[in-house]
């Protein structure tokens, strides 16, 4: 698998900065209307320091976008997203095949979910990363099932109750809506395929 990092972080920063009014919707339904305006502001920062990425090593570029967006998104979703990415970057190689994609994912998966002290089944971004990284980890994952396995793992999340973040503050009430979290994490996976180039 070639991976060009300037490549993969200018369609991150893509993705962030065009879902910002549907990812903004989902978080008014159950929290506070600020997801997608937090993401659009990464995508913003990734973007300003694009000249580091085209000189960067993979695990250096993940480590540096992880950086700037525990650093500039700000709300839960900010650090969160930087661990993942910044704990990937520590564990990957500089040219990875699929398997070392897959234990760099397992990696900073277990971060996001140490930090933000959450399990599967909360309603959370987790949700998705989670599954998915095991499916990626796991030997003979295919793009297509990856891709499914996202929106699945999205969809999965409207009858949850949130146990945490804001949307937990809603209890029972917050049923019946995607999380925010969960969506863009199923929009940035769907992007980073596309994004890099597959040598099955
Ligand atoms: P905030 O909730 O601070 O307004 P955002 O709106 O940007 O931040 O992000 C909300 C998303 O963050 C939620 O939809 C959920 O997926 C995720 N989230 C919130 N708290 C946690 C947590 N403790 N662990 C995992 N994900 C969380
Ligand atoms: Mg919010």
């Amino acid at each position: 698998m070639r991976i060009d990092p300037a490549r993969l972080i200018d369609a991150i920063a893509d993705c962030m900065i065009e879902n910002m009014q549907e990812l903004t919707e989902l978080d008014a339904a159950i929290g506070d209307a600020d997801h997608g305006l937090n993401m659009r502001k990464g995508g913003e920062a990734l973007r300003a320091d694009m000249a580091a990425f085209k000189a960067a090593s993979l695990p250096q570029a993940l480590q540096l976008a992880g950086n700037i967006l525990a650093t500039t998104v700000g709300g839960a979703a900010g650090p969160l997203y930087g661990s993942l990415l910044m704990t990937m970057g520590k564990s990957i190689g500089p040219d990875p095949d699929l398997g070392e994609v897959g234990k760099a994912l397992v990696a900073g998966v277990e971060a996001m979910e140490r930090l933000g002290k959450v399990e599967a089944g909360q309603k959370t971004m987790l949700d998705v990363w989670k599954p998915v990284s095991r499916l990626v980890a796991r030997e003979g994952a295919t793009v297509q099932s990856v891709r499914a396995l996202a929106h699945e793992a999205a969809v999965a999340t409207i009858p949850m109750e949130a146990r945490r973040g804001r949307a937990s503050y809603l209890g029972e009430r917050s049923r019946g809506h995607m999380d925010p979290g969960a969506r863009s994490s199923e929009l940035l996976i769907l992007a980073v395929i596309d994004a890099l180039e597959f040598e099955q």
